[in-house]
């Protein structure tokens, strides 16, 4: 267990934070702490306002947060922000990669931009956000990598080849990070959502809903904050020793 008297503020980065899953991680691990110490959350995604709104929230609530208009498919772009968040704060502790999209369409219709976007906004982005996030964290011996996977990586699903390949790359890459950084006190796990309640999933049709619904154990849909509760264990202290692990936050869907 952590000693919560000797824990310095950590520094944590949340993409995607502007609304939706990555927007409730923020808020949730900006939350003020009982020992004082607590968490500043940067804030990436490429809109400035909804950002801002996001910070004001966390800052109302007696948390601290900052934001960083970025492009997470602009590899350079992104790798800048990171070094300059790092230097800025003069560590950095916590890394959420979040940020997603979908473009989804059947093979033999997907386009070769399609695959090209989803790679890069949803895997490419983690590896460069991890490659700049490491010295840091193995500099203080201490780092939480957490990367946004989908149940769709898990075990697959019918219109999203690129999404699921994007999705079940973060779970080798994760696992792989875990091997290599683990003995500098960085750990690295996934957590893949089921269906969750937010504007990526807003489109689907009432009958479809139901019958998700229907055929979970839970009985109901999965809710932003359901996923920034495991995060925020994940990315504690006192998770020390959970390393490369994929924890499926879904309501039981996928439970083997
Ligand atoms: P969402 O409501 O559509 O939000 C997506 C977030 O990603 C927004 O903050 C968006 O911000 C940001 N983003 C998208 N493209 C970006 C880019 N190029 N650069 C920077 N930020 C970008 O999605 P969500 O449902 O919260 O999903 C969050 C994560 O959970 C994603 O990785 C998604 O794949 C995963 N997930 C979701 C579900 C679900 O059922 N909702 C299930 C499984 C996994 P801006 O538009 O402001 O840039």
């Amino acid at each position: 267990m952590a000693d919560p008297t000797t824990v310095p503020q950590r520094i944590a980065v949340v993409t995607g934070a502007s609304r939706g899953i990555g927007k409730a991680i923020a808020l949730r691990l900006a939350r003020p702490s009982p020992n004082g110490a607590g968490r500043h959350v940067v804030l990436v995604s490429r809109t400035e306002s909804s950002l801002a709104e996001v910070a004001s929230e966390i800052t109302a609530a007696g948390g601290s947060a900052s934001i960083k208009a970025v492009d997470v498919g602009d590899s350079v772009a992104l790798a800048t922000a990171i070094d300059q968040i790092a230097a800025e704060r003069g560590r950095l502790d916590i890394l959420v990669n979040n940020a997603g999209i979908t473009r989804d369409n059947l093979v033999l219709r997907m386009s070769d931009a399609e695959w090209d976007e989803v790679i890069r906004v949803n895997l490419t982005s983690a590896f460069v956000a991890t490659r700049a996030s490491a010295r840091p964290m193995m500099k203080n011996r201490f780092g939480r990598i957490v990367n946004i996977s989908s149940t769709s990586g898990v075990v697959g699903n019918a219109g999203q080849a690129n999404y699921a390949a994007a999705k079940a790359g973060l779970i080798g890459f994760s696992k792989t990070i875990a091997r290599e950084l683990g003995s500098k006190g960085v750990t690295c796990n996934v957590i893949a959502p089921g269906f969750i309640e937010t504007d990526m999933t807003a489109n689907l049709p009432g009958t479809v809903r139901e019958q998700l619904t229907g055929g979970l154990p839970v009985k109901r849909l999965g809710q932003p904050g359901d996923i920034a509760a495991a995060v925020e264990y994940v990315t504690s202290d006192d998770a020390g020793f959970l390393t490369g692990q994929t924890i499926c936050v879904d309501g039981g869907m996928t439970m083997a």
